[in-house]
């Protein structure tokens, strides 16, 4: 079954970890897709992998910023030129950012984070509901993290911004299920992707694969999540088996959150 045939799909931070693991999934379920990220050669690397799985993939590639607004817009108005709707978005573009105790959490860094996680998240849905809209059809996954359910300690921007995807996630999916809209969020836990390595390396230096095995053994399951799992998800989230889950957050994270 192909849920994706004659779909299309825009995928924020589609040059890594769960935008590329969630393009692969949806290219090989027949959707045509938009890649956006700021690294063009990731953007590249995902492209290629996607046509050696699914040769007749359609894959289209847009080197932007999702903290610029501007950006953002272009990137809506190039896929509605290409290909004259957008049936799925995976506003999923994000960063870590330095760990660090509240009192010593620096305010530019508390608004970088937040520029990207949050106001990206923001600019996105902004724009893509507007065409959606018009439409009358379609499904917005947001990344939010368990780190926006509850805390986790050491990362004042990246809660304030995770939070706030939740936040924003649930006020538009009550805003626009009237239209056709759903909108939704994912949650995911410990996943492990180029971010996750980036962040082990904060905490453990040379020893983060040890770091990292410390860091799973408070998770109900014992490991790490793979990007492929969330590709899954997100496939399911957009696709139309989905319709009716609106303005919610599904975990993905072995059980973590409920401990
Ligand atoms: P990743 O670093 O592997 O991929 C993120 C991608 O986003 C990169 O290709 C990067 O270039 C791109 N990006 C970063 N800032 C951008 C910007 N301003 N504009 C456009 N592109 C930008 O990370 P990932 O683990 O795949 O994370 C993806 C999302 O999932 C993030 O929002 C992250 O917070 C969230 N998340 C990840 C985990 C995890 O365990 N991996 C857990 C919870 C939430």
């Amino acid at each position: 079954m192909k849920r994706f045939e004659d779909k299309v799909v825009i995928i924020t931070g589609g040059g890594s970890g769960l935008g590329r693991a969630s393009a692969s999934q949806i290219a090989k379920e027949g959707a045509k897709l938009v890649l956006v990220d700021l690294n063009k050669a990731a953007l590249e690397e995902s492209k290629s992998g996607i046509l050696s799985e699914t040769p007749s993939a359609v894959v289209e590639l847009v080197e932007a910023n999702v903290a610029e607004e501007k950006e953002v817009e272009k990137f809506v108005n190039f896929t509605i030129d290409k290909f004259g709707k957008i049936d799925g978005f995976f506003n999923n573009a994000g960063i870590e950012g330095k760990q660090n105790l509240t009192e010593d959490f620096g305010i530019d860094e508390f608004n970088r984070v937040v520029n990207i996680n949050l106001n990206g998240v923001f600019y996105g849905m902004k724009h893509v509901l507007k065409e959606m809209k018009k439409q009358g059809f379609g499904s917005i996954v947001n990344t939010a993290s368990v780190g926006g359910i509850r805390g986790v300690g050491n990362q004042s921007g990246y809660a304030a911004s995770k939070h706030g995807v939740v936040g924003l996630t649930r006020n538009s999916g009550i805003e626009y299920g009237q239209y056709g809209i759903s909108v939704k969020a994912i949650a995911p836990g410990a996943i492990m992707t180029p971010m996750v390595e980036g962040s082990l390396k904060q905490i453990g230096g040379d020893n983060w694969e040890e770091a990292g095995k410390e860091f799973v053994s408070v998770n109900p399951m014992k490991r790490f999540g793979k990007p492929e799992e969330v590709g899954y998800l997100v496939a399911f989230l957009l696709s139309n088996h989905a319709d009716f889950i609106n303005a919610t957050v599904i975990p993905i994270d072995g059980g973590q959150s409920y401990k």
